[in-house]
């Protein structure tokens, strides 16, 4: 009996539990990808999280990882015992020329990217699966005003939304679930040559994004909008404009005093374009400073001066844009040596002493380490080679600069024949040629790459770069509104036109990793790279590094010694910096491949020559991942050419108009450097309306503007022979 109660008592509760269960509606997680699940991932991601990202290390939850932007990774499954079982897990084609900089965010499993022309993806970060992709359909012409190639450094997040500085200058806010546009701000003077292609940061609950455009003579400044809605709450100028009209503020009328001339004229410079940090217990805002415009300070600021604050470290109150203080790099820049370049905030020993640093590898070729309460300078050594200055005096924080630093002196370069600069150039090192090169060059002894701090081996991964360049002045200048004007001559930069040797002054471009003790101020250990502009660093807890190379390789190296553990075909060349990610405990490893930026654009030979043509991917690899990438295609056929009856004149002639206006974009020796189109394969086709295309602008839309109002009919008709007769010396070459 009592049996036969209890079986009547159980079985009625597992029935009342059947209704139950049933009378519920059923309970189902949405979507992994689902606009719901995105949005209730990200909508509580603010100040907070990313100042504890330690605690979720399986996220990515800011460009730099964390508020002091150090891009290492607590994760450690992959480390340096399983590292060599990597394999790709996924790839996403971005159907992209252009170069990819940018550095992706993911959050619970979501991946946020950027692509050229500021496109933003949303991808399931398993499998590499869409979302959405949002396209702010930047005008292509905008291209023309981008130094450095239409690339774009990343989006940034905040309670459930994402946002992006767009090409053109707007900042543009989405919402993260379905990637539809919230708010558009416009940042810019629109009739200006601003761009933006940094990624914003946020700090409570502001947004804040600098500019592009020193190259072609603005003003720069970075502004704060409100996340919420976009309205600018503040603006903080690195330079100041014209006294007349009266200085925004004191820390404006006190950088007039350090300038001369008419600089405003000129736009001054100063573009915020990349680097910035945040210490929440300071309170600081630091943000890197970029190059004088005009670069060449002989003609922006005739009597010199520090002209405060190029190339500057500044720190800033994030709630209301007041400048706190200053350190200078690069005092009175003439060199386009911007401290725009990654900064990263530590607390390192030095002399027995815990001290709150900052850390930079500016262009200039010195690696400093600054107290970021006060902008004191603690210490500086150069971190390659450097011929503009000795060293950094340790009483004033001052480079002192050598004789012929300011490039006072005509290069020895500018008056030589092609034949005679054959003659003295092809004994290398160059004989009799004192002042001829500098280093760093423009693209600097380290550029936007992202270097990375890991805390466990104390070391800061540089991606450095060893360049020479013939600085010296332009004959004749005269500024031109909104074009390139960096009052310095191109051309002596130019191929040399005898193959052999510029083959050797291309072999003399080189880069490589510096792993940097940055309390002793020197290189620990170095990896050499075959070529030149190489990605960004990832350092991780599993005492690895990560990087792809411009030849195409994505390595790992063991992080102590700089040994090589593991390498992998990328298909292109690499310069975007890598991420780590976990989901479900399984680590990935994720990096935006693609070759381009200034250096493809801008360093003709010796970026071409790597032959790594542009294929866009977002690559991701696991340990054990399977997955592969397509074969690659051929598509080195050369076509035809017009005949031209130019004389060797018109062909020097064309040369040297070429390297003032279209040597920027399409590189010394016309060749494009992979990302744009190589004019030596440009056809017959293309050839019958060169003129419509330089002068009437009828590839605007793809990017390629009217000169017209700079090229007269004449310096046309010789541009096309000097790109006809590049043309030919290819062909030449090939034939061999
Ligand atoms: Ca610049």
């Amino acid at each position: 009996m009592r049996t036969f109660i209890s079986l009547s008592v159980a079985l009625l509760l597992v029935l009342l539990a059947v209704f139950i269960y049933q009378s519920q509606p059923p309970s189902v997680d949405p979507a992994f990808d689902s606009a719901e699940r995105i949005q209730k991932v990200t909508g509580t991601l603010n100040g907070d999280r990313i100042r504890q990202a330690d605690s979720e290390p399986q996220n990515w939850l800011a460009h730099g990882r964390t508020y002091d932007e150090s891009r290492f990774s607590p994760l450690s499954q992959i480390n340096t015992t399983n590292v060599n079982q990597l394999g790709l897990a996924w790839s996403y084609d971005l159907n992209s020329s252009r170069g990819l900089e940018a550095t992706p965010i993911v959050v619970d499993g979501i991946m946020f990217s950027t692509a050229a022309w500021s496109i933003v993806y949303a991808h399931d970060a398993r499998n590499g699966k869409l979302i959405w992709k949002y396209d702010p359909k930047v005008p292509k012409a905008w291209g023309a005003k981008a130094c450095c190639d239409a690339v774009n450094r990343g989006a940034a997040l905040w309670e459930g939304r994402v946002y992006v500085g767009t090409l053109d200058g707007y900042l543009v806010a989405l919402d993260a679930g379905t990637g539809k546009e919230l708010w558009k701000v416009n940042t810019i003077d629109r009739d200006k040559p601003y761009t933006i292609t940094g990624a914003p940061r946020i700090v409570k609950g502001k947004v804040i994004i600098g500019n592009g455009g020193a190259e072609y003579g603005v003003r720069g400044y970075v502004t704060a909008y409100d996340a919420n809605t976009g309205k600018q709450a503040w603006r903080f100028y690195t330079v100041p404009g014209n006294p007349a009209d009266g200085f925004e503020s004191d820390a404006m009328a006190k950088a007039a005093k350090t300038w001369s001339g008419e600089w405003w004229k000129y736009g001054g410079g100063g573009t915020a374009w990349d680097s910035m940090a945040y210490d929440p217990e300071l309170d600081l805002l630091y943000v890197g400073t970029g190059n004088g415009s005009v670069w060449n300070q002989s003609v922006r600021s005739p009597e010199g001066g520090d002209n405060l604050y190029l190339s500057s470290i500044v720190a800033l109150k994030p709630d209301t844009g007041e400048y706190v203080w200053h350190y200078q790099t690069t005092p009175g820049d003439s060199w386009d040596y911007t401290a725009t370049q990654h900064m990263i905030l530590a607390d390192l020993n030095i002399d027995g002493t815990k001290r709150k640093v900052l850390m930079q590898a500016p262009k200039n070729g010195f690696f400093y380490v600054i107290d970021r309460t006060n902008g004191q300078f603690i210490s500086a050594n150069n971190y390659v080679p450097v011929t503009w200055a000795t060293h950094v005096d340790p009483e004033t924080g001052r480079p002192v600069e050598t004789a012929n630093a300011r490039y006072q002196a005509p290069n020895p370069l500018a008056t030589l024949s092609p034949e005679q600069l054959v003659a003295v150039l092809k004994p290398m090192p160059p004989k009799d040629l004192e002042g001829a090169f500098h280093k760093p060059s423009p693209f600097g002894g380290h550029n936007w790459q992202p270097m990375s701090y890991n805390p466990q081996t104390g070391l800061v991964y540089i991606p450095a770069l060893d360049i020479p360049y013939a600085y010296g002045n332009e004959p004749a200048f005269e500024y031109q509104d909104g074009r390139w004007n960096i009052a310095i001559n191109w051309q002596l930069n130019a191929p040399t036109g005898d193959a052999e040797l510029d083959a050797v002054i291309a072999g003399t471009v080189r880069g490589h990793i510096a792993a940097w003790d940055p309390v002793a101020q020197k290189e620990v250990w170095r990896v050499q790279h075959a070529g030149s502009w190489n990605g960004g660093i990832l350092s991780t807890a599993g005492n690895l590094i990560f990087q792809g190379t411009s030849h195409g390789q994505f390595a790992a190296y063991n992080a102590e010694t700089g040994e090589q553990l593991w390498t992998t075909e990328a298909q292109t060349g690499v310069v975007a910096p890598p991420i780590t990610y976990s989901i479900d405990g399984e680590q990935y490893i994720t990096v935006v491949a693609g070759w381009g930026g200034v250096f493809a654009l801008a360093a003709g030979e010796a970026a071409s020559n790597i032959g790594q043509k542009h294929r866009g991917r977002i690559l991701t690899y696991k340990i054990g991942g399977q997955a592969t990438l397509p074969p690659l295609e051929d598509d080195t056929t050369l076509p035809e050419l017009p005949e031209s009856t130019a004389s060797a004149e018109q062909i020097l002639q064309g040369k040297i108009t070429y390297h003032r206006y279209c040597g920027v974009c399409h590189g010394p020796g016309v060749n494009g450097g992979g990302v744009i189109p190589d004019l030596r394969f440009m056809g017959e086709a293309k050839h019958n309306i060169f003129n419509d295309i330089v002068l009437g602008g009828a590839l605007k839309d793809a990017g390629m503007v009217s000169f017209a109002d700079v090229i007269s009919e004449d310096d046309a008709h010789n541009i096309q022979a000097y790109i006809i007769a590049e043309g030919k010396r290819l062909r030449a070459l090939r034939a061999e």
